[in-house]
């Protein structure tokens, strides 16, 4: 054994009456540095345990709370399909009673409902205070009598076809007046283009694809089917081509069928 001034050899020659210096007690036990690795590791886990179901508590409880304001925001919007009510309104009641705090109805450009509703977010485990939930819906508003909307003549229409500016088509009737009209609106400085028209079930399949329910009429049911609708580019609702045909349209024979659609002109005299 070489003899050195390390601890181990101080223990051999002073044997239980050693006390090791400050300097040896940092750096010495061995063990002890195990024993306390292993008790740091385990409170470790049990701390990140807890901390992440804390975290999957809050997740949930956020979760939950959105769900409930989704379906604040679903009443509100199916409220105001049915013509819905004004502010404070049975629907929005209902919100309230799903934990909505602020319920706002604004309509959009092309005349749908948008819902927004909010609330405070759940007092949970890392959610700062003062967050708000947003859940929103869109709703299609209540057909208004801005034009015929009644039901379509069964089928599709099967006589012959004629394109007009914009490359629509229509039945030969329903075409001629559109030109007469679309002359009238050069001749006052607008210009119409009718961008479609008559569009057969297949083809309105194929629109419903890209588009989807909110956009489009489902095969069968849209009336581009009876060759009389136009979809003239118009621009926003209140541009100037729109603001011509609301003005002169009727007088050609063809209105707006939906209030939310200021593009779709139909000929209410049919083919
Ligand atoms: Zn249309």
């Amino acid at each position: 054994m070489r003899c050195t001034h390390d601890g181990r050899v101080s223990i051999l020659l002073a044997s239980h009456s050693y006390r090791p210096t400050r300097a040896e007690r940092r750096t010495a036990p061995v063990r002890g540095d195990e024993r306390g690795s292993a008790a740091i590791l385990v409170v470790g886990i049990l701390v990140g345990a807890a901390f992440l179901i804390a975290l999957l508590g809050a997740v949930g409880g956020t979760y939950v709370a959105h769900a409930e304001l989704q379906q604040a925001a679903d009443i509100v919007a199916a409220s105001a399909e049915r013509g819905g009510d004004g502010p404070g309104g049975e629907a929005q009641r209902l919100a309230r009673s799903n934990g909505a705090r602020r319920v706002r109805l604004t309509t959009a450009v092309d005349g749908r409902i948008h819902v927004v509703v909010q609330r405070a977010a759940p007092r949970l485990f890392g959610v700062p205070a003062g967050t708000m939930l947003e859940a929103e819906a869109w709703a299609e508003p209540a057909v208004v009598g801005v034009g015929d909307v009644g039901p379509n003549p069964p089928g599709q229409y099967a006589g012959p076809l004629q394109v007009v500016q914009g490359g629509a088509r229509a039945c030969p009737r329903v075409a001629d007046a559109f030109n007469v009209m679309a002359a009238a609106a050069s001749h006052d400085g607008v210009g119409l283009a009718a961008t479609s028209g008559f569009r057969t079930f297949a083809e309105q399949a194929v629109l419903y694809a890209q588009l989807g329910p909110r956009l489009a009429a489902a095969p069968g049911t849209s009336r581009h089917h009876d060759a009389t609708e136009f979809d003239i580019a118009v621009g926003p609702a209140g541009s100037p081509i729109h603001r011509w045909l609301v003005a002169h349209g009727p007088g050609h024979g063809f209105i707006q069928r939906y209030s939310w659609e200021p593009w779709h002109w139909g000929f209410v005299a049919g083919c």
